[in-house]
């Protein structure tokens, strides 16, 4: 159901709701706050502690200010209560003055700082009526919409259409004694108490892994016989290769190796930190799947990696006889149709593609090996599509996701599980350096001496037009502020709402030092490898989730020079400067996942939900392995049972399970 038939949302609503992915009354529902205000408490003025919210009831004595002719003009109000007085400020304080009476008694909430000997409050949230007393979701807003709003809508909501169906089976619930899905909904915009809310909590969490398992079910290894490859040669490559294995690679390369060879069919996630050296392990695959005659496939997520690896690969591999093409939803037909005849007649060997190697069309002679690169960009469903077009191939993926061990367990129960945990040699680590917004300057300084010196730049900025928060840099807005700065600099930009072809373009240009700075979003976030890129630089790292800024930070470092990421951010808080210190003191990715985990605490498990980013959603499940073994053992004993029945998912599970994967990364 739209939105908008939420009494209250018009177009113009709808349009700044669709930016926090809210289009169906549904997605209302489950937008989550991100934080709670507990104003049911009230504190008098004597007690108030610096900087702690609070709720203060007192009267207004005295108005200051506020002339309405008067747009600027600040107000004050002097409040009293049992003895205490206290001043509530209001910059521009038109609006405030209109609204409050003198000699009347309001509830004001706010944070109390002490200023020249007086409590004030500035810009208290305030009220007369009772109501105001209670625990008030704060949900994560954008430019154009308040809390006050989406408070009214999530009341509006529940109001007008009520709670959709409960979908989690009636004897899950009983026996986890969960909460029903109305309740839950209710406590968690609108907790009556913690209590209440704290179960409404536990249901959410059970729901996430439930869903989380059964989504993924697809995962698990398909049991029985495969293909069994020889042994051959595969030394070829590695000669042929212009450096030696590291230990790690060498190590994973066996286990590969070894899993071809055997009978059953492989099914092996590798993870290796960015710049670890996967793709080596992907040409070995690839290459003893060809000299066994059959065909290999590699999946990568976007088109600028798919071009790299078909170069690399290309390099490796075609010297040694093997004819590597690549296959794209942006290759003219005539070309598409030429590849994949081409590849039906088995005189390809390795096909490297985007999604458009799942298509129908694409009909392999004799598939055999299947890669996916980055895992966590596709879809179990969309690996499975691409493993049914060979018989039973072996299936090999890898990403650069730090996964826990914990974790890594569950998710990946009948998988295999390698890590590369080294570097090729002679890297150096990256420089790491957080700079305070007032500083950025000096960031862009010691970039145009980088690229004095020949070196290339990335920077990173989280949006890409100014739409959103003002107070973000988007990407258009810098690439013309950096042009400006620097008009003898060549400057590209790209970022998301662009075609394929043209990130391509900019991308190659960047390879090729045609391009000095690059201007994007995190669209270069995966995989790319241009090693004279030296310094990184990040705008809003807040923004940004530790894992994500360590990938980021992965783009550099890979040549010979010394790097450096420069993390950019008025770093406000405590844990906001925590992040950044981790970052500066660690290049481990493992490290950092693990660091992110307890910075946050497992209590923190809203805020990934409106994002959709399975890192976060991986740290919330690591972090209650007991529940997620729970969910685990009703998901199989649900699946068990329709096996007997012969039944499918209940439909209200259905149609949860689809919006829960729906327009997010896993699924
Ligand atoms: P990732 O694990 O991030 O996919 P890549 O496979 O892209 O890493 O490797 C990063 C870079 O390191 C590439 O330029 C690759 O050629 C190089 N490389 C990989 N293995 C080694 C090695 N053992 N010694 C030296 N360089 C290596
Ligand atoms: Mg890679």
């Amino acid at each position: 159901m739209k939105i908008t038939r939420i009494k209250g949302i018009g177009p113009k609503k709808e349009e700044r709701l669709a930016v926090l992915g809210i289009r169906e009354v549904e997605d209302l529902l489950y937008f989550f706050p991100r934080a709670y205000e507990d104003r049911r408490k009230i504190t008098a003025i004597n007690d108030l502690k610096e900087s702690q919210w609070a709720v203060v009831q007192g009267k207004v004595v005295k108005i200051i200010g506020g002339n309405p002719q008067r747009r600027s003009q600040t107000l004050r109000l002097v409040v009293e209560n049992q003895g205490g007085r206290m001043e509530m400020v209001f910059f521009h304080g038109r609006y405030a003055a209109r609204e409050i009476n003198p000699g009347q008694v309001y509830y004001f909430y706010g944070r109390p700082q002490r200023h020249r000997g007086v409590w004030e409050m500035i810009h208290p949230d305030f009220s007369t009526h009772a109501d105001f007393l209670q625990i008030v979701p704060l949900y994560p807003l954008t430019r154009g919409l308040s809390q006050k709003e989406l408070r009214r809508w999530q009341k509006e909501a529940q109001r007008q259409f009520g709670i959709p169906e409960e979908y989690l089976p009636p004897d899950i619930l009983e026996k986890r004694q969960l909460l029903p899905l109305g309740e839950t909904l209710k406590a968690i915009h609108f907790p009556s108490n913690p209590l209440h809310w704290k179960q409404a909590k536990n249901r959410i969490l059970y729901e996430d892994l439930f869903l989380f398992q059964l989504g993924t079910r697809g995962m698990r290894r398909s049991q029985g016989k495969g293909i069994a490859f020889e042994k051959k040669g595969e030394d070829a490559l590695i000669r042929s290769l212009p450096f030696s294995l590291t230990d790690a690679q060498g190590k994973v390369a066996q286990e590969v190796m070894a899993d071809m060879e055997s009978h059953d069919s492989m099914n092996r996630l590798i993870q290796g930190d960015v710049g670890s050296g996967k793709t080596v392990i992907a040409a070995l695959a690839l290459y003893k799947a060809a000299i066994n005659g059959y065909q290999g496939a590699m999946m990568v997520p976007t088109e600028i990696l798919l071009r790299q690896h078909k170069e690399t690969l290309s390099e490796q591999l075609e010297p040694l006889g093997l004819v590597v093409e690549c296959l794209s939803g942006s290759m003219k037909a005539k070309e598409k149709k030429e590849i994949l005849e081409r590849l039906k007649q088995g005189h390809i060997h390795i096909l490297i593609g985007t999604h458009a190697l799942i298509e129908k069309q694409v009909d392999f002679h004799r598939l055999g090996l299947v890669i996916t690169d980055e895992q966590h960009r596709f879809g179990v469903q969309q690996r499975a599509y691409l493993s049914q077009k060979g018989e039973r191939p072996d299936i090999l993926v890898m990403t650069a996701t730090p996964i826990p061990r914990t974790l890594a367990r569950v998710l990946y129960k009948e998988t295999d599980l390698s890590v590369i945990d080294q570097r090729p040699p002679g890297r150096k680590p990256i420089k790491t350096k957080a700079v305070w917004s007032k500083n950025r300057k000096k960031a862009y300084e010691f970039a145009n001496q980088q690229m004095e010196q020949g070196r290339q730049v990335y920077v990173v900025t989280p949006l890409i037009a100014p739409s959103e928060p003002l107070e973000l840099q988007s990407a258009e807005e810098l690439y013309k502020e950096l042009k400006r700065k620097f008009p003898q600099r060549r400057i590209g930009l790209v970022h998301g709402a662009m075609t394929s072809p043209e990130k391509s373009r900019v991308m190659e240009a960047f390879a090729v030092n045609e391009i000095e700075m690059l201007v994007s979003t995190v669209v270069i976030e995966v995989g790319i490898d241009v090693p004279n890129a030296t310094v990184m630089i990040i705008e809003n790292a807040e923004r940004f989730g530790l894992a994500q800024l360590h990938q980021l930070r992965g783009r550099v470092g890979r040549g010979k020079e010394e790097s450096y990421c420069l993390l950019i951010s008025a770093f406000e808080g405590k844990p906001a400067r925590e992040r950044a210190k981790t970052l500066v003191e660690s290049n481990d990715g493992f490290v950092i996942a693990e660091r992110d985990l307890t910075l946050r605490g497992p209590g923190e498990f809203f805020g990934y939900r409106q994002h959709g980013i399975p890192d976060e959603r991986w740290i919330a499940m690591v972090s209650h392995p007991r529940e997620m073994e729970m969910a685990r053992e009703d998901v199989e004993a649900l699946l068990q049972g329709m096996k007997e029945t012969k039944d499918s998912l209940p439909l209200p599970l259905q149609r949860r399970l689809k919006g829960y994967f729906d327009g997010n990364l896993l699924d």
